[in-house]
């Protein structure tokens, strides 16, 4: 399988064994997003396999909390957190993420840090007994290098 490139929503599906959902929805009845109106698993799960999972910013999978419980409850063993990895990446790769999230992606590329270096940063560094925060070229570049080989390397900056 080709890696520099985004994957289908059919492939995560096949990849996910999401044809082991019985529908019993046990993971949307832990799930703490789901209680207060974000990310539906079992639906996600519904979704992915139907092919028609939304991949744009606004998407449910955007509202999850990453928090995996979702993932040990499930008794057939699939994995819904990882699933809804798969689709963030699948979005983002498409350059649908949310605004918050591709300004990180910027800073990453641009600083290798995913925290702007800002004057309070340095304030909150100094009164630690930290030095300031430098930026190491060398390992932008070494980041930017894997980055390369990534579905998202080949992009630009925004
Ligand atoms: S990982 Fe996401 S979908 Fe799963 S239980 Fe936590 S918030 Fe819900
Ligand atoms: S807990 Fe597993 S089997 Fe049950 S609805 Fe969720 S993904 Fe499907």
């Amino acid at each position: 399988m080709e890696l520099n490139r985004p994957l289908e929503v059919d492939e995560i599906a096949r990849a996910s064994n999401l044809d082991r959902c019985t529908g019993c929805h046990r993971c949307t009845r832990v799930c703490p997003a789901s209680e207060h109106g974000g990310v539906v698993p079992h639906q996600v799960v519904a979704e992915t396999q139907e092919g028609t999972v939304d991949l744009s910013q606004d998407s449910m999978i955007w509202k999850c909390l990453m928090c995996n419980i979702c993932s040990h409850v499930c008794p057939v063993r699939i994995n819904p957190s990882y699933l809804i990895t798969l689709l963030r990446n699948a979005s983002a790769e498409r350059g649908h993420a949310p605004k918050r999230y591709m300004e990180a992606r910027s800073m990453v590329r641009s600083s290798g840090r995913s925290f702007p270096n800002t004057r309070l940063t340095s304030k909150m560094r100094g009164e630690l007994g930290l030095p300031p925060l430098n930026d190491d070229q060398e390992a932008v570049d070494e980041l930017l290098m894997l980055w390369s080989t990534t579905p998202m390397g080949d992009d630009g900056d925004e």
